[in-house]
């Protein structure tokens, strides 16, 4: 590794080497903090939290936010933009059309249907 161009960390003072002058040259000015401190803060504000969509609580959040957003209330949630996004997948027009499941990826939605029934 090319030890010329480092800055120093703002949280630990250890040295962040840049593997060249261009990747040096655009992140000097930023007052960036190095790898090690940035997972120490990811690994503090997930705790206790998932990343996941399993989690129902964060999907309920994530839907009441996109319902109270000022897009979909103003121009999506329309009749007239709900006819034309449907006609949009009708018929041919649908990237599924003319086309069937294999006897594999039936029994995979099987299962997975089975399992969203359980839970
Ligand atoms: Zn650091």
């Amino acid at each position: 590794m090319d030890t010329t161009y480092f800055k120093i960390c703002s949280e630990c003072n250890e040295k962040v080497f840049y593997k060249n002058a261009n990747s040096f040259r655009a992140n000097k000015c930023k007052n960036s903090i190095c790898r090690n401190c940035k997972y120490k803060h990811q690994s503090q504000l997930m705790t206790g939290k998932r990343w996941t969509w399993k989690n129902p609580l964060s999907r309920i959040k994530c839907a009441n936010s996109h319902k109270n957003s000022v897009v979909w209330v103003n121009s999506m949630n329309t009749a007239e933009y709900k006819k034309i996004h449907s006609e949009n997948k009708m018929g041919n027009k649908n990237y599924m059309f003319g086309m069937h499941h294999s006897d594999k990826t039936k029994e995979k939605l099987r299962i997975q249907a089975k399992q969203r029934m359980t839970n």
